[in-house]
């Protein structure tokens, strides 16, 4: 059936589709005909389906032709699943344990077959419903350490990455993309965008910052003129999976090659959208102790970011940057060039943040950590501190690479009235 050329697939042709595919039918079991398969996609662009058997459970994404969460008339090539396969390849060699594992792919199909994450839930309900998960941002910041320095010539020899980045570059729908809704729209009155009534003084203000609108367009410039590491791409709280123990990330499809901060940014604006979104969410008794932990899952993603990343480096620079022969030679060692670095990516990291908490709110595909707040002069409120926020993290990171500078920043905009 996959010799076929691309047709989307649908809860009463999947078992018919997919029965003879042997590393479909050996993990769920029994007769295809008896399969249970529900579709379960709630994210903006994909095809998502359950499929349960004798033998167990996997998850099948397929790629559709068009946006999903807009219709046909938003066309979006089908190769992006392509470099999701790729992504989570690279994902479970460069950081084994976090992505889920690949069992079959069908290029032609855009379609692939992979582990079924359960009990996991969405983080970002998890955030909204204020349930805690243990080493949250542990996992995140180690997973981005991994990615981005073994995705990087720190680790890879230059033919090895020259030759990732000239396939990943033929990702080209998709960080268009970012390119237009993360880093532009936001910041004039494109055509698609949205926000609450109430917040229109808050983005006036902001779109009339010309030095601001400028330092984004040179992060954009970083993001997609540098190409030191492979990046996931949507490192948001929709693409991580949890338990209260264990946290997993999925959906890379935005994956390319870029700057090494931005999915630590990214990941950590959605932490801090949870946590400015809080006071809707929380009855007053719970409110200071959930904001409070979410403030601790930020100061240890960043702080394990940065152990994880100078770990790798004192153990795993095989690539040709920073060479250790360079170095040693005269007994001095690099791990100065190596802090500096890490400064860097700090820096970096905040503003994309502040890119991603403008953007959540300004340009088309808002969080539900807002969006559902139905009292909107409330939503309001709460978004204008996640915007101010961002702006400051843009205008001077350099303010708040302490992390209790940082942190006194988030609880200062969170009394804001
Ligand atoms: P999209 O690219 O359309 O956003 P996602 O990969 O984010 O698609 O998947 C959409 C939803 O499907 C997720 O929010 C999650 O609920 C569910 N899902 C996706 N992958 C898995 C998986 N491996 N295990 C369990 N559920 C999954
Ligand atoms: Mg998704
Ligand atoms: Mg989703
Ligand atoms: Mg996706």
């Amino acid at each position: 059936a996959h010799e076929q050329p691309y047709e989307a697939l649908d809860v009463d042709t999947l078992a018919q589709r997919l029965g003879d595919v042997e590393e479909v039918a050996s993990r769920v079991g029994g007769n295809p005909g008896q399969w249970q398969i529900r579709e379960v996609g709630d994210g903006n662009l994909n095809l998502v389906f359950i499929v349960s058997g004798s033998a167990g459970s996997v998850v099948v994404k397929q790629a559709l032709p068009y946006v999903r969460m807009v219709g046909e008339s938003w066309p979006l090539p089908l190769y992006r699943a392509h470099f999701e396969y790729y992504a989570l390849v690279r994902q479970a060699q460069r950081a084994p344990g976090i992505a889920p594992e690949v069992f079959y792919f069908d290029k032609p199909q855009a379609l692939i077959v992979m582990e079924y994450l359960h009990p996991h839930t969405i983080l970002r309900r998890k955030l909204m419903n204020g349930e805690q998960v243990t080493q949250l941002g542990e996992a995140i910041g180690e997973f981005c350490a991994r990615m981005a320095f073994r995705g990087s010539e720190l680790s890879l020899s230059s033919p090895e990455k020259k030759a990732d980045v000239g396939l990943f570059s033929g990702n080209v729908a998709i960080p268009a993309i970012t390119e237009s809704l993360v880093f532009t729209d936001p910041y004039y009155g494109a055509e698609m965008n949205h926000h609450t009534p109430e917040l229109s003084p808050v983005v006036d203000e902001l779109r009339r910052n010309t030095r601001l609108k400028a330092k984004v367009q040179r992060l954009l410039m970083k993001f997609t003129a540098n190409t030191e590491t492979m990046l996931h791409g949507d490192l948001h709280s929709g693409s991580i999976m949890a338990t209260e123990s264990d946290v997993r990330v999925i959906d890379p499809e935005f994956s390319q090659y870029g700057p090494m901060a931005f999915d630590l940014g990214m990941a950590v604006a959605n932490f801090l959208m949870a946590y400015f979104s809080q006071p809707a969410h929380r009855q007053a008794d719970e409110l200071d102790t959930y904001q409070a932990w979410i403030l601790e899952v930020i100061e240890a993603c960043f702080t394990r970011f940065d152990a994880e990343f100078r770990h790798l480096w004192q153990t795993e620079r095989t690539g040709i940057l920073f060479p250790k022969a360079l170095f040693e030679a005269q007994g001095n060692s690099a791990d100065d060039a190596c802090d500096a670095l890490l400064e860097e990516i700090r820096l970096d990291a905040l503003a994309y943040c502040g890119i991603e908490m403008h953007r959540r709110v300004l340009s088309l595909a808002h969080n539900a950590d807002f969006e559902e707040i139905e009292d909107t002069a409330l939503r309001a409120k709460l978004e204008a501190r996640n915007v101010l926020m961002g702006q400051a993290l843009i205008m001077e990171p350099e303010t708040y690479c302490d992390l209790s500078a940082l942190a006194d920043l988030a609880r200062a905009y969170n009394q804001q009235e």
